[in-house]
């Protein structure tokens, strides 16, 4: 069953805003790992490009990430990374080298001084469509 929602906290949406400011003006990223469609750990990666519109996961960080996240019992559920000049939607290379088609994949936008998400699934051969997060109490 595949769900077309992500559950996060509002302390996970902060952590990953603050991981994203803290990269600005490259592209930061990082996973999500839970249960079902219920975010447990935000998990800030480097981006090994260090580029502001490309990014490509530490191997070995991502590795860890998956460990961690399995040992635990729960599963990765979402990828996120950081737009630092936009676009809110997932680019060509976004959408072309998605390898995780399971995964939520939230796009952290910088528009007018501020950061903004959108979520979406991305499927390298139908493109990607937008989906909805909802906010629960820490
Ligand atoms: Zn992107």
């Amino acid at each position: 069953m595949s769900s077309s929602n992500l559950s996060l906290s509002s302390d996970q949406v902060e952590e990953m805003q603050r991981h994203v400011e803290d990269c600005y003006p490259e592209e930061g990223c990082g996973i999500l790992g839970g249960f079902a469609d219920r975010v447990a750990w935000v998990i800030p990666i480097t981006n090994i490009l260090h580029s502001s519109t490309r990014f490509q996961m530490d191997p070995r960080e991502q590795i860890d990430a998956f460990f961690k996240i399995e040992d635990a019992g729960g599963k990765l559920i979402g990828i996120y990374h950081s737009h630092p000049n936009g676009p809110e939607f997932p680019s060509e290379s976004d959408v072309r080298e998605s390898a995780f088609p399971e995964a939520v994949h939230i796009i952290w936008h910088h528009l007018d001084e501020e950061w903004n998400y959108q979520a979406y699934r991305i499927d390298p051969v139908v493109g990607f469509v937008a989906v909805g997060i909802s906010l629960h109490r820490p």
